[in-house]
């Protein structure tokens, strides 16, 4: 159990208008957090012609680029419409915007996406991308299809906000790679967008209804609270109904438990909130996810309690690792229940998928499933999560590592 003090900024007042009201130390701890993030900057959305790629822009910063040009302030709208409903890549397609202009615009953008390194399908429907970037850094981007009587109906999309990670998390691949740098927006919707292009998901299906890729989980590479602006602006984009259009209640951002971007995330974005939980006490956590050290169990499940719009429509996700011998037996998961008290939560049991070196093994199915019947009769929904597309390498990280091994031997 976590018997460290309290700290001075424990106890937020209900979120008034924004952000919470805050006192300086978590004021300053943003602050810090959003400037080390400025120091893994993406490249410039640049072509080697210095043509700019008009994705990841903001409407406001699109507008600009149009005003830059002497063009009127509709064009912005117009483009919006093009780039990001009908998924139009070349201004030749844009058939409401006359010759002459589709002609200046190419001279002086992009429509951009990620190249695509590689792409596999899985004998269960997931597909998985390896996706590279101008720097020729890449990242994964996994799509999960849920079945319905025979017909993918709907999936989610996972997509990542980092290449590498500072956090070094010991069950997960990802954590062995450095961060390198954090994705810039354009790279973030350019995952997404590069998913539906694969899957013909053009031109956006009208409402929420009808859609293959019809749900985002930030979740891939990267601890997305250490990106946060890049993030935000992304899912801005996404979230715009006169493009993509996705509901906040179909996007679930995943954090290992940055605190005080918790509170600007729902506050700002309020998407879905997951929190890589793994573990019942500090001693534990502190080992498999290190940033508990910073931000302990007791102060990241207040920042739950407190994040805006949870609700029992809307969860928190509670994703637990089943990991044998570590955090698996039934004192935990009595634990994990009394922890959680009061948070509408649910809890995704994920039995751990080994990599060549990790230090784990995969719980037995049978704790796994002791594990589940104790926090559902505690009133949680307590899912254990199916391994998905293991014929393609499954766990995040693995696809990156082996197309680097791939290259080095190539070399
Ligand atoms: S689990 Fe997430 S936060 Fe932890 S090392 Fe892996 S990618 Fe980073």
């Amino acid at each position: 159990m976590n018997a460290l003090p309290p700290r001075p900024d424990r106890a937020f007042p209900a979120a008034q208008r924004g952000l919470p009201a805050t006192d300086g130390l978590t004021e300053a701890e943003r602050g810090r957090i959003l400037a080390k993030a400025a120091l893994f900057p993406p490249p410039p959305q640049e072509d080697a012609e210095g043509r700019r790629d008009l994705v990841g822009l903001s409407r406001e910063e699109l507008a600009a680029e149009m005003a830059a040009i002497g063009e009127k302030p509709f064009r912005a709208k117009q483009l919006w419409h093009w780039i990001y409903h009908q998924g139009a890549r070349d201004f030749a397609a844009m058939t409401t915007i006359a010759k002459p202009l589709q002609a200046k615009l190419a001279e002086r953008f992009t429509v951009g996406r990620p190249g695509v390194t590689t792409e596999q399908t899985s004998t269960d429907g997931t597909r998985k991308w390896l996706f590279g970037f101008r720097d020729a850094q890449q990242v994964e981007t996994v799509y999960i299809p849920e079945e319905e009587e025979g017909e993918i109906a709907r999936g989610a999309v996972c997509i990542s906000t980092q290449v590498g990670c500072t956090l070094s998390c010991t069950f997960c691949h990802t954590g062995t790679q450095k961060l390198v740098r954090n994705l810039g927006a354009a790279e973030i919707v350019g995952q997404f967008m590069a998913a539906r292009d694969s899957y013909g998901e053009w031109p956006t299906p009208k409402g929420e209804e009808g859609r293959a890729l019809s749900n985002i989980v930030v979740m891939g590479m990267g601890e997305p609270l250490y990106n946060y602006e890049n993030v935000a602006k992304a899912l801005t984009i996404i979230m715009d109904h006169e493009g993509i259009g996705l509901s906040r209640r179909r996007i679930t951002l995943s954090t290992s438990g940055v605190v005080p971007m918790m509170d600007k995330c729902g506050a700002e974005l309020g998407v879905n909130l997951a929190v890589s939980l793994h573990a019942v006490t500090d001693e534990l956590r502190n080992e498999i996810v290190p940033l508990n050290r910073k931000y302990p169990i007791a102060e990241v499940l207040d920042a739950c309690r407190r994040y805006p719009g949870a609700s029992n429509a809307r969860r928190i996700t509670f994703e637990y690792i089943m990991l044998r011998g570590i955090n698996d037996s039934e004192a935990e998961a009595r634990e994990l229940v009394r922890l959680i008290r009061g948070i509408p939560a649910k809890v995704n049991l994920i039995p751990f998928n080994p990599w060549p070196g990790s230090p784990y093994q995969t719980s037995k199915p049978e704790a796994v499933r002791r594990f589940s019947e104790i926090v559902n009769a505690a009133g949680y929904s307590a899912p254990i999560r199916r391994p998905r597309g293991r014929d393609i390498l499954a766990a995040c990280g693995q696809l990156k590592t082996a197309s680097e091994r791939a290259r080095r031997s190539e070399a």
